[in-house]
């Protein structure tokens, strides 16, 4: 090993003459003699052959050092990469929600126009249609007020005694359809004052 290392002993760049035989400990360079005696003055050097194994120890250090840098670092890259693509991949599905959302939202926005538009077309609550039943509930309150005072008024008491109940059950009936027509031409009102206002917001 020393011969080898003899053998192959450089010349100083500086000083052709000299080999490089010695080492500064300070420079962490070889140097000559001259080099020695001149740029290093003062330096501690020792021979250059018995740094070697010395030199060696702390390349070999360094080497087991990285070496557990290295892995770290794969170790990072990979979960790094990892996370970049689950970071993407969650971006994709955020979007893909927005997306569904959206479509959702805009679907049933659709649907309710669709809604509202056949309400107003066919709503069986026209306020025609209602003004023809108050009508014809007036007709039939009349005739039904008609009878019953001519009843009264002819004082027949077997007539007053038969009619009772079909009188009763006539005012009856037409008290509940004049409490329907209210509720009727209640919602419509309010059927109206939701459309307005639903036209005063489009
Ligand atoms: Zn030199
Ligand atoms: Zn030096």
């Amino acid at each position: 090993m020393k011969e080898i290392f003899a053998s192959q002993t450089p010349r100083c760049d500086k000083h052709q003459e000299e080999k490089l035989r010695f080492y500064c400990l300070p420079c962490c360079m070889l140097v000559c003699r001259d080099c020695m005696l001149l740029t290093h003055q003062g330096h501690n050097c020792v021979e250059a052959a018995s740094r070697v194994s010395c030199v060696k120890e702390d390349l070999k250090n360094l080497l087991a050092a990285s070496e557990t840098e290295v892995v770290s670092a794969r170790e990072m890259d990979r979960t790094i990469d990892k996370n970049s693509q689950s970071e993407e991949e969650n971006s994709k599905k955020v979007e893909k929600d927005i997306d569904e959302h959206y479509n959702k939202v805009l679907r049933k926005l659709k649907y309710d126009r669709d809604e509202l538009v056949l309400q107003v077309r066919h709503s069986p609550l026209k306020m025609k249609t209602v003004c023809e039943e108050v009508k014809n509930w007036l007709t039939a309150m009349t005739n039904t007020i008609e009878v019953t005072k001519k009843i009264l008024e002819g004082n027949n008491q077997w007539e007053i005694l038969g009619m009772k109940k079909n009188l009763t059950d006539a005012f009856d009936r037409l008290s509940e359809r004049q409490k329907d027509l209210t509720r009727k031409a209640e919602s419509r009102r309010v059927q109206q004052l939701c459309y307005h206002l639903l036209h005063s917001l489009l």
